[in-house]
């Protein structure tokens, strides 16, 4: 799992922060960011309108 902006790996048990857009979790491209900053930096490249991020923790197991 990396991060959609920045490429950076997230690792097991890492918080990581997730697009609340229904269509950024479907699908083969589920997006997942190291922070708060590369999801705000993934906004306007997606065109939300009214977007939100989810933290999360990674899971320890694959
Ligand atoms: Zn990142
Ligand atoms: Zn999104």
């Amino acid at each position: 799992m990396v991060c959609a902006t920045c490429r950076k790996p997230i690792a097991p048990g890492a918080t990581y922060v997730r697009c609340s857009v229904a269509s950024c979790n479907t699908g083969r491209m589920k997006l997942r960011f190291c922070g708060r900053a590369c999801w705000e930096a993934h906004v306007p490249t997606a065109r939300h309108r009214n977007a939100s991020f989810v933290e999360e923790t990674a899971p320890t197991t694959a």
